[in-house]
């Protein structure tokens, strides 16, 4: 049956995913444009083969954000229906139960998604459906940015420079004013049944303090951001002690806003030129986007090197400091305050989560892969492309990264980053009274100073789990091995 030949009232499908908004959906719009019943659908998918499983903090995000599109959905006249399972076979039933006559999506650009959408496009579309994808989570798609050898970029100015040429007119698409929902519509999960949040222990009583998950709290940081943040961007970005970032990737990641709207909204909020400030926080958009044609081009990268002489590297650090680094105790203050601040909250400041992870990688010469999967499973804004290339990046085995002998001191970016060490003190609170000028290196401070500030080495806090210039000078040597090696 061709889709003409369905009859007006057989439904459309909105298949959500990583697009979990109402307004600047493309596919939720043309859903709604059509004029049938619509029928938005979330699958939670754990079975689908290759399938990276939503990790423990995103299922947390997860959780308040499908009750907020619900929320949406069902002021605009349908619930979102929740069915769980492998998407294939959920969609064939799907279609099966409702006779629909077609089927939309945003795209997704992992590559066990990019697989199984082709499947499921193509035997749908053979069964008479009009299947239709759209894209609502970039800027630019990675196949339309390509160097002049029609190769993709692999290093982010040239990538982000010729993408900027192709954002002179974005266009949002408009948000439904009203759904209309099935005159008898499928059952579904209860979201509550998912268990998505944790209960004992209920790891995440933080997370609520922080975050608002949903489109209007996505919103509200954009906002907020502009307003009062953005203006010191470019200089304070990398201050952790100062909340002067946007905390949208989670946001982000799920799709409750989009990045077309965070380049209209900042395009809007200044005069035409837009300060170096905002344009700053664009390139940081940027690198998302670069992420994505990264991992679009190179779907290995969540699993392998990217550059092949590190798979020779001798990885060696024990279980018990990789437990150290995850607890945050690994008696460097910078790290293990980052590494406690993700614990609680889901997220990490960006300088301080590249300085956890080189110290992960470099100092204690654990794979970089370990530490990809700590974040996939802790971080509220676990991203397979931003996290997979970071921490390539990081590693100095992904592209355009940071040469490996580039070894962050962890002592003195605390100095740099953490000036005051306030940082420190909200994080690691057993370090709060000791004065600024031992708040780095504990170790290094005199028995009296700690004593007065009741910090009793590896009692309270640990020694330093390695020694800097040991550690360092190890990194170093295996690197030069290898590369004498290569
Ligand atoms: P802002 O500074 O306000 O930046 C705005 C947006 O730009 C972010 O929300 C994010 O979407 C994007 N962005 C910023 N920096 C980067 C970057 N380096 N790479 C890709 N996108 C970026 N980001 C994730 O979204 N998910 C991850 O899983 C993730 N894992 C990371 C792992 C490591 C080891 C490192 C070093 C970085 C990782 N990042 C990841 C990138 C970055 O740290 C976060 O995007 C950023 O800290 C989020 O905070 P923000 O929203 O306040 O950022």
């Amino acid at each position: 049956m061709s889709a003409a030949t369905h009859p007006s009232d057989a439904p459309i499908i909105v298949w959500f995913r990583q697009d979990l908004r109402i307004a600047d959906n493309p596919a939720l719009a043309h859903a709604a444009q059509t004029g049938r019943p619509v029928i938005p659908v979330f699958i939670l998918d754990d079975e689908t083969p290759g399938v990276w499983k939503t990790g423990s903090a995103s299922r947390w995000w997860l959780h308040y954000s499908l009750k907020s599109l619900n929320d949406n959905l069902t002021r605009l006249g349908t619930p979102l229906l929740l069915r769980r399972g492998n998407s294939a076979v959920i969609l064939d039933q799907l279609v099966a139960e409702t006779r629909a006559a077609g089927i939309v999506w945003n795209r997704c650009y992992e590559p066990f998604a990019r697989d199984r959408d082709a499947i499921i496009k193509s035997e749908l579309g053979n069964a008479g459906l009009d299947v239709k994808s759209f894209n609502g989570s970039l800027l630019v798609e990675p196949w339309t940015v390509q160097t002049k050898s029609d190769a993709p970029y692999r290093v982010f100015t040239p990538f982000w420079r010729e993408a900027r040429t192709q954002l002179t007119d974005v266009a949002l698409a408009a948000a439904p004013r009203h759904l209309t929902a099935m005159e008898s519509s499928p059952s579904g999960d209860c979201l509550n049944d998912w268990a998505l949040r944790p209960s004992q222990p209920n790891w995440a009583e933080g997370f609520s303090e922080t975050w608002e998950p949903g489109e209007l709290g996505a919103h509200a940081a954009l906002e907020h951001f502009l307003e009062r943040r953005v203006k010191d961007y470019a200089e304070g970005r990398d201050r952790a002690d100062l909340n002067i970032t946007s905390t949208l990737s989670p946001h982000l990641h799920w799709g409750e806003i989009s990045p077309a709207q965070i380049w209209t909204a900042v395009h809007a909020s200044g005069d035409e030129d837009v300060s170096r400030d905002a344009q700053k926080f664009l390139s940081e958009i940027g690198w998302r986007e670069f992420s994505y044609n990264l991992l679009f081009h190179f779907p290995t990268f969540p699993t392998d090197n990217h550059q092949v002489r590190f798979d020779d590297f001798p990885w060696q650090g024990t279980e018990t400091q990789f437990k150290a680094w995850t607890r945050g105790r690994t008696g460097y203050p910078f790290v293990d305050a980052g590494m406690r601040q993700l614990w609680k909250t889901g997220w990490m400041h960006n300088r301080v989560r590249m300085v956890a992870a080189s110290f992960l990688i470099k100092h204690l010469m654990i794979d970089w892969r370990r530490g990809q999967d700590w974040f996939w499973d802790t971080l509220v804004d676990a991203d397979l492309a931003s996290n997979s290339a970071s921490w390539q990046w990081v590693a100095g085995s992904g592209a355009d990264a940071a040469p490996y002998f580039r070894i962050f001191n962890p002592t003195t970016q605390g100095e740099k980053f953490d000036p005051k060490g306030a940082y420190i003190r909200k994080w690691v609170p057993e370090l709060a009274k000791l004065p600024t000028k031992w708040i780095h290196a504990p170790h290094t401070a005199p028995a009296e100073v700690l004593a007065a500030a009741n910090v009793s080495l590896d009692q309270t806090y640990p020694r330093p789990i390695v020694d800097h210039k040991h550690a360092r000078d190890r990194a170093l040597s295996a690197f030069k091995n290898l590369k004498a090696a290569a």
